[in-house]
C-alpha cells in the first residue's frame, strides 16, 4: 500500500500508478478527504517498497498483511474520516442503504405459472427483489436439477419467465450461476447474479462473473471462515467490481448427534463482517435453518445483528415444491416476517457505533 502526502499532486499520484504498472500490478486509487491511498492489486512480493518511498509525493509505502485490503474498512479508512457503507443499486432497489431489503421467491423455478403466482405473492407481502433458481446445485443426480439442466433452450425460457415476472410485478431479479459457461446467458437476463455457497471458492468463476460489472450476491461457503470468505471476495473487487452483497447462509453444525437444523446460522458473522468491510451483509435464513418453523426467529435475529436484508425461499404450497419444500414459507408467512423485521430494524437503528 502507498500513502501519498496530503499535498501530493495529481501528477505525482499518476506517476506512482505508472511505476506500479511497470511491475505488472494494478493500482486501486482511493482519493479521500485527508489523502490519497493507493492499493496494489497483484503479487506484492515483486514490489521494492523502498523504491516507492523516495518517489515525489509519497509519504509511506509498505506491505499490508490483510488478504482483503481493498474491501477492508481499515485500508479504506486511511484515505478519509468516515468510510461510508456501500450502497448497491439492484435495479432501482438500494441494498445497504439503511432500510432492510427482502429478496424472496421459490427455491427453484418449476413453471411459468408457479413463478408468477409466487412473484405476485411475495410482492404483496413486501418483497423488493424476486429470486428463482434455474441452475440448482443438488447433492443427488437423481433429483430435480432446475429447468436450466434441460439445455440452453430450457434455460433461456426459464430466465425469460424470471425477467418477465420481475418486470410484471416491479421487482429486480436474481438467480444463481453454477458454471463459467452460464455467465453471458445469466447476465443478459438478471439484475443480480448469485454465486452459491458451493462455488464460493471457485476463483475462475467468481472472477469471470465480476468482470460483467453487475451486482453480485456472494454466499459464504458452509465451511469457510470469515477471513477466507472476505479474501475470496477480494478477487471480485480486484476486477473493479465493488457491487458485492455478501450473504451468510449457515455453517456446518458441530458435534455428534442430531443438530435440528440444516446448518448453523452464524449470526456473529454479521456484526463482525460489518466491522471488517463496508460491503453490505445479508442473511439467508432458509438454507441455514432447513425448516420453515425457524425462519421467523432467525430473520429477526439477523436484522437485529445488522443484516442489510434477507433472502427467503417462498412457495404458495411448500409441500408440493420440487426442491427444499421443508424450508419454504408461504407469502402470508413472509409478510409476517417482513413486518416483524421492520420493527426490529426500527428498534436497533438508533444503536450507536454499529460499524
Ligand atoms: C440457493 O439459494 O438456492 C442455494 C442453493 O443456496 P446456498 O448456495 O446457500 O446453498
Ligand atoms: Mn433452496
Amino acid at each position: 500500500m502507498i500513502i501519498m502526502k496530503s499535498e501530493a499532486t495529481k501528477e505525482e499520484v499518476a506517476n506512482v500508478v505508472k511505476e506500479i504498472q511497470k511491475y505488472g500490478l494494478r493500482a486501486d486509487v482511493s482519493i479521500g478527504a485527508y489523502r490519497t491511498v493507493i492499493g496494489l492489486v497483484g503479487d506484492e512480493s515483486k514490489i521494492p517498497f523502498s523504491h516507492f518511498t523516495v518517489l515525489p509525493g509519497v509519504k509511506e509505502a509498505f506491505m499490508v498483511e490483510t488478504p482483503y485490503k481493498l474491501i477492508s474498512r481499515e485500508y479504506a479508512g486511511m484515505s478519509g474520516p468516515d468510510i461510508e457503507n456501500r450502497v448497491i443499486k439492484v435495479g432501482d432497489v438500494e441494498v445497504g442503504g439503511g432500510e432492510p431489503v427482502f429478496i424472496a421467491g421459490p427455491c427453484a423455478v418449476e413453471s411459468k405459472e408457479q413463478l408468477f403466482r409466487i412473484a405476485e405473492g411475495v410482492k404483496k407481502a413486501g418483497a423488493h427483489i424476486l429470486r428463482g433458481g434455474i441452475f440448482k446445485p443438488r447433492s443427488s443426480v437423481h433429483s430435480f436439477q432446475g429447468l436450466g439442466a434441460s439445455g440452453e433452450e430450457g434455460a433461456q425460457q426459464a430466465l425469460g419467465w424470471l425477467r418477465e415476472a420481475g418486470d410484471t410485478f416491479g421487482m429486480p431479479v436474481v438467480t444463481e450461476i453454477r458454471g463459467e459457461g452460464q455467465v453471458d446467458l445469466i447476465a443478459e437476463y438478471v439484475d443480480l447474479i448469485q454465486i452459491g455457497a458451493r462455488n464460493m471458492y471457485d476463483q475462475d468463476l467468481i472472477t469471470k462473473v465480476a468482470r460483467k460489472q453487475k451486482p453480485i450476491l456472494y454466499k459464504r461457503h458452509f465451511g469457510a471462515g470469515i477471513e477466507e470468505f472476505l479474501s475470496f471476495t477480494e478477487y471480485m473487487v480486484a476486477e473493479e467490481n465493488k457491487d458485492i452483497i455478501l450473504c451468510e447462509r449457515g455453517i456446518l453444525p458441530l458435534g455428534k448427534g442430531k443438530s435440528y437444523s440444516r446448518y448453523t446460522l452464524d449470526v456473529t458473522a454479521v456484526p463482525v463482517i460489518r466491522r471488517e468491510t463496508y460491503l453490505p451483509i445479508m442473511v439467508d435464513p432458509s438454507h441455514a435453518a432447513g425448516r420453515r418453523d425457524l425462519i421467523f426467529d432467525l430473520s429477526c435475529a439477523s436484522i437485529a445483528a445488522g443484516a442489510c436484508g434477507l433472502i427467503i425461499e417462498v412457495h404458495y404450497n411448500p409441500v408440493e415444491a420440487l426442491v427444499d419444500g421443508q424450508q419454504q414459507i408461504t407469502p402470508d408467512e413472509l409478510e409476517e416476517v417482513i413486518i416483524a423485521c421492520r420493527r426490529v430494524h426500527e428498534a436497533v437503528k438508533y444503536r450507536k457505533n454499529r460499524d
